[in-house]
């Protein structure tokens, strides 16, 4: 890939993002917010109302793996106890909790389990039983991301990915956004490089806070338009700049040799 030389004024391309960021942000609540290709395990994850702790389980496991395969669980648990109300799997066992990761593709399914049972026993014992406090009653942003730190098996770059999905995707109401950083998955990284906001194999920390810099009040609000660009027009290996809305502002269209 081409080094990038940063322009000495991104402040276009930066508008643009946070424009586009903002409107992605403001969009009607979807009907189904996107988890998993399994449309069951899906919709028990979308449930937030009825399951809360669907969604929070459901992070728990997403470590080293894709999402999909972590946001799978509870639906595969769901169905080995026809249900997943939480007082039946505040009932469950760690070793029935292992028994029922058997089919999940996760690789840490020990782990997992652990964290799963932990989990539980930390909500019923801290919310009654009730996720949704997490995030209930119009908390700042902070607020959500510490109570995700203080699940086992929760830390920074998912408390902050869970309180971005409440706020951006199911519409929970938020007092202020100041702590929901950006995720530096593959498409924001690529994004970032080729627009010239951070150097090539920047580190996570340095993509976070070049977020923080561009937008201090929500800078996770630029996951969803890097997100969008990568996955539709800058991707790895083949570039459509001309589809691409920054294509007047960004430097690594005006010098690159990938293929278009
Ligand atoms: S203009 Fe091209 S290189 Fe720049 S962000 Fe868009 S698709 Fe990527």
């Amino acid at each position: 890939m081409k080094t990038v030389i940063a322009n000495s004024d991104q402040s276009n391309t930066k508008n643009e993002l946070m424009r586009r960021g903002k409107a992605l942000f403001d969009a009607e609540k979807s009907d189904a917010i996107y988890f998993t290709n399994n449309q069951e395990a899906n919709t028990l994850i979308n449930d937030i109302e009825e399951y809360p702790h669907a969604f929070v389980l459901g992070c728990i496991a997403d470590r080293q793996v894709k999402s999909e395969t972590a946001f799978d669980i509870p639906w595969l648990i769901n169905n080995r106890i026809n249900g997943f109300e939480f007082s039946k799997l505040i009932k469950l066992s760690e070793i029935e909790m292992r028994v029922f990761l058997h089919d999940s593709k996760h690789r840490f399914k020990k782990d997992i389990a652990k964290a799963y049972f932990k989990g539980i026993k930390y909500i019923d014992e801290e919310y009654g039983g009730d996720a949704s406090k997490i995030w209930g009653g119009s908390p700042s942003s902070a607020e959500v991301v510490y109570k995700f730190l203080q699940i086992d098996g929760i830390g920074p770059k998912i408390a902050t990915m869970a309180a971005n999905i409440l706020a951006r995707d199911f519409k929970i109401p938020l007092s202020d956004y100041y702590s929901i950083d950006i995720s530096a998955d593959r498409h924001v990284r690529r994004v970032f490089e080729r627009l010239g906001f951070v150097k090539q194999n920047a580190s996570n920390e340095e993509i976070i806070y070049k977020a923080r810099a561009i937008y201090p009040e929500f800078p996770g609000i630029l996951d969803n338009p890097c997100f969008e660009i990568g996955r539709n027009w800058c991707r790895s290996n083949k570039i459509q700049c001309t589809d691409c809305y920054l294509e007047k502002y960004c430097p690594f269209n005006k010098n690159s040799k990938i293929k278009k």
